[in-house]
């Protein structure tokens, strides 16, 4: 009850729940009531959490923060919200997102943006929670659920915990069931868990983790307790600073905050070491076109025959071209056209196979670093929390916040983001832990540390 009443009462200034579910969560935590009572409690029982809205759950609503999906019911679960539900979760409603994923600010949500409950000293400006988890953070942040699912394809988990100042995981790529995942880029997309501490985001990704066959790509091996891992000793550890990260026009804040966790980790026990990554630079572009051209052919099936929204007009083309110039967002349609571009004949060796082997080449670099280092540190975004109003309006400039969170979801190595303090405006910033493949316990050790 209290946390459906901070959702009544702060909510309709951040927008953070496109749905809310205030009486399947009142009947939910009945029943977590009896099963307490009759000492049958599970890790999460009672535990209210709220979901992004890009998992299908059953009889609720599931948008995508899209028109086009806007008044979808989906007839089944997804395995990663079927997981949390197993373990005695509570879910309070669904929460916002850029529309399909597709962002960094969570202002192209077809439900209208997000406020980060942040504010800059003395200032009244509306700051952005970051995207495309952007609701998930947000709530999260301004305590109107204990933690919450993401998405991350490219750093939609890390960049909006970091500018929310909580802490949120990307796990390696195949931990976490994709089904029920309402799909963006297959090769990247990954759910895992944000809440205000490593330790809640360690038994949330126990639960959410493991082995489905109901996804092809998700990787049949044990879970481990996370949890566990808070506390034990970096000792020895070998932690790498990737050179290239340090990109020109960094904000000194960002710069200090980072040699600051690199003495933290020192202090503890833990070899610090230069490292190089030497292909990060070609990170942006080549997800900019291996993601936007999986999303053209993921986002093929809504032509309002099968489901969704429908334009009706005369003819079936007609008809398909209304829905879809009706149903999506203008991000989402430039993503399409891009998309489509690389894949065409004429186009696909010049930018999609090229961007196939570089995305290899930056795996290796990977690879090889992880020979040498046990993990990576690194700050989560470039920036901190910018206002609504100062969101670039060239796309490619908004493309660039993405330089620190994309060649882990490329190498489809695991990746965590962590409040290291506040800037000179009083805004969080973040660090990024990255491990080697399945090194989930490695990152969040460092991370307690950090913490
Ligand atoms: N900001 C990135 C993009 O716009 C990442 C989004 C994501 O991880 N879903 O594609």
């Amino acid at each position: 009850n209290a946390f459906l009443d901070a959702i009544e009462r702060l909510d309709g200034q951040i927008n953070s729940f496109i749905t809310r579910t205030p009486e399947q969560a009142r009947q939910a935590a009945r029943q977590a009531d009896e099963a307490i009572a009759k000492g049958q409690a599970k890790a999460l029982t009672g535990i209210p959490l709220g979901i992004k809205d890009l998992f299908a759950t059953k009889g609720v609503r599931t948008t995508a923060a899209s028109r086009i999906l806007g008044d979808f019911t989906p007839p089944y679960e997804s395995t990663v919200t079927q997981n949390l539900l197993d373990d005695g979760a509570v879910f309070l409603g669904k929460l916002n997102l850029d529309e399909f994923a597709m962002g960094s600010t969570n202002l192209t949500s077809a439900f209208g943006g997000v406020e980060n409950p942040w504010k800059r000293h003395g200032s009244d400006a509306k700051l952005v929670p970051g995207g495309s988890s952007g609701g998930s953070a947000a709530a999260v942040a301004a305590g109107l659920c204990l933690g919450a699912t993401g998405t991350d394809t490219g750093g939609s988990i890390r960049q909006p915990a970091a500018y929310c100042g909580i802490t949120g995981i990307k796990p390696t790529y195949g931990r976490c069931s994709r089904f029920g995942q309402i799909a963006f880029a297959s090769s990247l997309d990954q759910a895992g868990p944000m809440a205000r501490t490593l330790q809640d985001c360690a038994i949330l990704l126990e639960s959410m983790a493991g082995f489905d066959p109901k996804d092809a790509t998700s990787v049949n091996q044990p879970v481990p307790r996370y949890e566990a891992a808070l506390g034990r000793s970096i000792k020895g550890m070998k932690i790498g600073i990737p050179r290239e990260y340090r990109v020109p026009g960094m904000p000194a804040d960002i710069d200090k905050l980072w040699q600051e966790a690199a003495s933290w980790l020192k202090a503890a026990g833990a070899e610090v070491v230069d490292i190089s990554l030497p292909h990060t630079k070609h990170a942006l572009p080549t997800y900019y076109i291996a993601a936007l051209a999986e999303a053209s052919s993921n986002l093929a099936r809504y032509d309002g025959v099968r489901y969704g929204m429908r334009a009706e007009r005369p003819s079936l083309d007609e008809m398909y071209e209304a829905t879809r110039a009706e149903g999506f967002g203008e991000e989402v349609k430039r993503r399409i056209l891009l998309g489509t571009h690389v894949l065409s004949s004429g186009y696909y060796d010049a930018y999609y196979l090229r961007a196939q082997k570089v995305r290899t080449l930056i795996q290796r670099d990977f690879l090889r670093a992880f020979e040498e280092v046990d993990v990576i540190l690194t700050p989560t975004a470039p920036s901190g929390a910018f206002a609504w109003d100062e969101k670039p309006t060239d796309p490619v400039q908004m493309y660039l916040n993405d330089v620190f969170t994309v060649p882990a979801s490329l190498a489809g190595v695991p990746a965590l983001s962590l409040p290291g303090g506040l800037d000179s405006q009083g805004v969080p910033l973040g660090l990024q832990l990255i491990g080697r493949f399945f090194g989930e316990e490695d990152i969040i050790a460092a991370g307690h540390v950090v913490e």
